[in-house]
């Protein structure tokens, strides 16, 4: 510089316990096509389009992130590829990468894969997580309340095509697929994709019990051991979150557990929740929020209200989550849907 001095850049967004967010889950709607009986109610009531921020407004939060230190975005859901100006948003953010943002991507059913998946992979986009519960028709017709399987296969097909890398998230639910885990492992693998197991959560009345869809995943690892050799990774991705993953020796592929229930995983948390509202969660598993979207519409200087906004949220970030599965007749720990923050 002229004068000699370094421009002094904004603080990393720390919490009260060291830990830094680098990481943004950004939530573009509450809608779905489909009604997966453990995320959303059979009959939901969606929020009206003016209380969501528009594509202008998601990018200046996206922004202000950036400017503190997040390299990596995901969008999320309901499902965002059900916005219309989803496209939009990603090339404004894909522009972004390698200029303070190293990874975009994306979490999403698939039904509309088929014909998003290249605008994707054009927006700079090169890893997506889509959700499967199931290789079984019928089945994924009733957990999904209504979704057409061929269609997802299809869009599962597109991304591939697309070179789009898919990691396979599966929620593990006791009746409907754990049997058929071991199946599921087997193609995903066999088709070249990671794949993730999921502890249901009991986040939100879906009219559903959770303790009949719950199903610890150690029961489902105890099974997987008995057919294959699983190798814990030692060397844990920058990227793992969450999840522990083992290296399945007959598969040759990767299979992450990730087990709120039975294991916390918060200590190295890094990362926040914006919902499609502008609300900040600092922690999936608390219902403690800031609100964003004051600051983007009422305040003078956005910018410099954004960032207060994320200072405080940050001093609040939680130690740890605190989930578990009530009685039958209890109402869920937190009354939110998944698909208000996107998992
Ligand atoms: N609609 C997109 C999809 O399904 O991939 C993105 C949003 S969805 C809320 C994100 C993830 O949350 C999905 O993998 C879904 O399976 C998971 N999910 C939803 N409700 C859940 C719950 N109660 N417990 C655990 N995972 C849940
Ligand atoms: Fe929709 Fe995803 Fe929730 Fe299923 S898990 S209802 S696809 S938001």
């Amino acid at each position: 510089m002229a004068d000699g001095l370094m421009p002094i850049s904004p603080p990393p967004l720390t919490d009260a316990f060291g830990r830094t967010v680098s990481y943004l889950r950004l939530s573009v709607t509450d809608r779905c096509d489909l009604r997966c009986a453990y995320c959303m109610a059979e009959h939901m009531t969606f929020l009206p389009k003016k209380d969501l921020l528009s594509l202008e407004e998601l990018e200046q939060v996206a922004e202000a992130f950036i400017r503190r230190g997040v390299r990596k975005i995901r969008i999320t859901g309901g499902e965002p590829l059900v916005r219309k100006d989803i496209g939009a948003l990603l090339d404004r953010l894909g522009a972004r990468l390698g200029h303070g943002l190293d990874e975009l991507t994306l979490t999403t059913n698939a039904t509309l894969l088929e014909t998003h998946a290249e605008r994707l992979y054009a927006a700079g986009v090169r890893r997506v997580n889509i959700s499967l519960d199931t290789l079984d028709p019928a089945m994924f017709h009733e957990i999904t309340r209504r979704g057409n399987f061929d269609k997802v296969m299809r869009g599962i097909d597109a991304a591939d095509a697309a070179g789009l890398k898919i990691k396979i998230n599966t929620v593990g639910l006791r009746h409907q697929n754990a049997a058929e885990i071991p199946s599921m492992v087997e193609w995903a693998h066999g088709r070249g994709f990671d794949m993730t197991l999921i502890e249901v959560m009991p986040l939100g009345d879906t009219g559903e019990d959770r303790i009949d869809q719950y199903v610890p995943l150690f029961d489902i690892r105890d099974r997987l051991e008995q057919i294959w050799t699983l190798d814990e990774e030692t060397a844990r991705p920058a990227d793992a979150g969450p999840s522990r993953y083992v290296r399945i020796k007959e598969t040759g592929g990767r299979l992450g557990f990730i087990t709120p229930l039975t294991n916390n995983f918060c200590a190295g948390c890094n990362r926040v929740r914006v919902t499609c509202t502008g609300r900040i969660y600092m922690c999936l598993g608390q219902d403690d929020h800031v609100d964003l979207r004051a600051a983007l519409r009422e305040a003078n200087d956005p910018s410099e209200a954004l960032d207060e906004a994320l200072d405080r949220a940050l001093l609040r970030k939680p130690e740890r989550h605190d989930f578990h599965i009530r009685d039958r007749d209890e109402a869920p720990s937190l009354p939110r849907h998944m698909s208000v923050t996107g998992g």
